[in-house]
């Protein structure tokens, strides 16, 4: 351990309680930023050290593949208040998060203050920093549906800058921090504007079913308690079973390339299932396409497909010094095989991989 303007820096830190497959990889060097100051600390420190920077949430969307050679930088600014405007809508709060806030407690907080538009997003892992490099999405809403803007810092200089919606390009799982702006900014806050009228969107096949036999008014309380029962009972917790939730994304693809899809196979003619998008493109579901090849429950030594979601993969060996990232990227790789050499469709793996097996 070593101490840099007040800085703890941890070297040889053992992540696995900071990612949720339970990896047991070694950062060189490891810090906890609580502050912007701490985060601009931590940035010299690791320029002096000649070290990446790899920010950190709850872990809960990312792949520790070997140990890493890195400053892991822990982000855990915490903080949220009303921004003052509201873009001149007085049913509107503009709300600013800090990146360190978990998701669903950030999420329950707003509920208690009568701030609403979150609630389908309710009991998704991880937090508020993370939240825009993938716009997560749940249940017919994605944070970019109430997305203002957002305060980082620059990992070259160390300077603050904001970030609006149009910068940060949003789409389904994506952003300009996977793309073009991968690597190159820490999010310290996000600003949301949230409703102080209830927003009830219970369009998701799985919400109105849920909700088909009720009668009497639907309250923003009542959709956070659906969504967060739905998701229970469908995803494996991964304090029990370690996961990172959907291991591969809904592929999009246009009309003409499902069409191509649809021709080339006999047997999978029309048959896959889509959801229309804008700009005349589908979504497949990419754990139909894994179900379809019966690979739901199969296991690769410590790894393996969930037995009720074929999205989801499993590290069964948490806690243990192992190779389970290599078989967990293994196994991966063969679903993608499988899927590509049936379906003629490339799956896309959705967390981010850290080193290599
Ligand atoms: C059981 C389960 C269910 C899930 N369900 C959903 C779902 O319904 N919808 C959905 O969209 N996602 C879902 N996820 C994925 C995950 O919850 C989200 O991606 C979440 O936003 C990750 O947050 P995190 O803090 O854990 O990020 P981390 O895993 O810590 O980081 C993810 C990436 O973001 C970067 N990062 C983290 N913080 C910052 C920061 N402050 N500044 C810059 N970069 C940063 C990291 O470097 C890394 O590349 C699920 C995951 C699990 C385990």
């Amino acid at each position: 351990m070593s101490r840099s303007f007040g800085l703890v820096v941890e070297t040889d830190k053992c992540l696995q309680l900071y990612n949720s497959l339970g990896l047991s990889s070694v950062a060189s060097h490891f810090c906890v930023a609580s502050s912007i100051a701490k985060i601009q600390e931590a940035l010299t420190y690791a320029k002096a050290k000649q070290l990446d920077i790899m920010p950190l949430g709850a872990g809960s969307n990312v792949v520790f593949a070997s140990d890493l050679r890195c400053l892991a930088v822990c982000i855990s600014i915490l903080g949220i208040k009303e921004s003052g405007s509201n873009g001149g809508t007085p049913n509107s709060v503009d709300v600013r998060f800090a990146a360190g806030e978990n998701w669903d407690r950030a999420v329950r907080h707003c509920l208690s203050q009568g701030w609403y538009g979150l609630e389908n997003l309710a009991r998704i892992p991880g937090n508020v920093g993370a939240s825009v490099i993938q716009n997560i999405g749940a249940y017919g809403v994605e944070i970019s549906d109430r997305f203002i803007s957002l305060s980082a810092v620059k990992i070259d200089t160390g300077e603050i800058i904001i970030l609006n919606k149009d910068q940060c390009r949003f789409s389904y799982r994506e952003s300009a921090f996977k793309q073009l702006l991968k690597d190159k900014f820490i999010i310290t806050h996000v600003t949301l504007r949230l409703s102080r009228i209830p927003i009830i969107n219970i369009d998701y096949p799985a919400l109105t079913h849920y909700f088909a036999d009720h009668q009497g008014e639907i309250s923003s309380e009542m959709v956070y308690e659906a969504v967060s029962t739905i998701r229970q009972s469908k995803l494996p917790d991964p304090d029990v079973l370690p996961n990172v939730g959907s291991f591969f994304k809904n592929p999009v693809l246009s009309a003409s390339t499902l069409a191509k899809i649809d021709s080339k196979d006999g047997r999978t003619k029309g048959q896959i299932p889509r959801f229309e998008q804008p700009q005349g493109c589908f979504k497949v579901p990419a754990g139909w396409l894994i179900e379809q090849l019966g690979l739901k429950g199969l296991r690769y030594g410590a790894a393996g497909i969930h037995a009720q979601q074929a999205l989801v993969l499993v590290n069964y060996q948490n806690g243990k010094k192992d190779d389970c990232a290599r078989d967990i990227l293994a196994l991966a790789r063969y679903i993608q095989e499988k899927v590509l050499a049936t379906f003629f469709i490339q799956l896309e793996i959705e967390p981010r991989i850290y080193g290599s097996v």
